[in-house]
């Protein structure tokens, strides 16, 4: 289905919950995510049956995020379900990788197309200063499972954020040298926990390009990355920019969070419920929140904040 500026919809993002086994500064507060009551959430069956009527109206993608998607139990049963739509094209996941080694093989044989994986920093003090606690360790076992499954093409999404991983830009985009992956750099958003880094932190992806002035532009994959390679590299480098260039006139995506509201924009405080919903109600909601998706979002800037309402773990990224 189109919305009212010609964009055709056809990625739904679901969260699957607002919990996470990390704390990453610029997403969630140190203290955590408010664990909601498991009736507060949606079951496995609703959003099967929400899923099923988005594909019904020509979503053919579906991306499981959180919170940490990995963490809510019996996820690999949901994978199973949704995998099961006739007419779904891929089933994707974004996750911080560190449950992967024991899941990994699971997650594929459940119908798990590939996996986008974070990872903002290749040092170990690093990795647990920005994911409070985290262990780089388990985050590269993760990276290595999921390759090892075939959960792949895989994406490694390292938030850009100046005086902290600008100095790591050629380190972490050497990992796409031997390795058909694909390095992207995002702009720190300015939403929700985000709201403790100063002006510096917000760097734009000039800076790779910058910093790596042997990049060469590869064709557009209709994704929201911008694509580069460097020489006679395997995998590429993609640049994912918010902040100074908008994607938005490109936006195919609707957004689905753990407590059932639909997001027309990541950016927007506008949210459709849909939880209780059935036929011809809940396929009504669904046009709505496509008919409703913004022409873009408001002005996003190291002074200007997201109108989001919600914290980047209740939304799903
Ligand atoms: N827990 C999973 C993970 O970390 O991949 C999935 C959920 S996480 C909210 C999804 C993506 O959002 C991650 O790649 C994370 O780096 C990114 N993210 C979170 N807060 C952000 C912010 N303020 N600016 C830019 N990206 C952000
Ligand atoms: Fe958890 Fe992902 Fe947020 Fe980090 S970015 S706190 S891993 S949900």
């Amino acid at each position: 289905m189109r919305d009212t500026l010609g964009r055709e919809i056809t990625y739904l993002r679901i969260s699957l919950t607002d919990l996470c086994n990390l704390r990453c500064t610029y997403c969630m507060p140190p203290e955590g995510a408010k664990k909601l009551e498991h009736r507060d959430i949606l079951s496995f069956e609703e959003i099967e049956e929400i899923a099923r009527a988005a594909v019904s109206l020509g979503v053919r993608k579906i991306r499981l995020t959180g919170g940490e998607p990995l963490v809510r139990r019996g996820m690999v049963d949901l994978c199973r379900r949704l995998r099961a739509i006739p007419e779904l094209r891929e089933l994707a996941l974004t996750t911080n990788g560190l449950l992967l080694p024991e899941m990994a093989a699971d997650l594929k044989a459940a119908g798990v197309d590939r996996v986008n994986i974070s990872l903002d920093t290749l040092d170990p003090d690093k990795y647990r200063r920005i994911t409070r606690g985290g262990s780089l360790d388990r985050a590269l076992a993760g990276i290595q499972a999921a390759k090892d499954a075939g959960l792949t093409p895989l994406k490694l999404n390292c938030v850009l954020i100046g005086g902290f991983n600008d100095d790591e830009i050629a380190d972490l985009a050497a990992l796409t040298v031997d390795e058909p992956v694909e390095v992207r750099f995002i702009e720190l958003m300015p939403i929700g926990d985000a709201e403790g880094f100063g002006p510096e932190a917000y760097l734009p992806c000039e800076a790779v390009l910058e910093r790596l002035p042997r990049l060469v532009p590869v064709g557009d994959n209709g994704g929201v990355a911008e694509r580069y390679r460097l020489p006679g590299a395997a995998g590429t480098v993609g640049l994912i920019r918010p902040l100074s260039r908008c994607f938005c006139s490109r936006c195919d995506r609707l957004r689905l969070t753990a407590d059932g509201q639909l997001k027309p924009c990541l950016h927007s405080g506008e949210e459709i419920p849909v939880r209780g919903l059935h036929g011809a109600d809940l396929l009504r909601q669904l046009e709505r929140a496509i008919r409703h998706k913004p022409a873009r979002h408001g002005e996003l800037s190291s002074s200007s904040r997201s109108q989001a309402t919600r914290d980047m773990n209740q939304i799903g990224g």
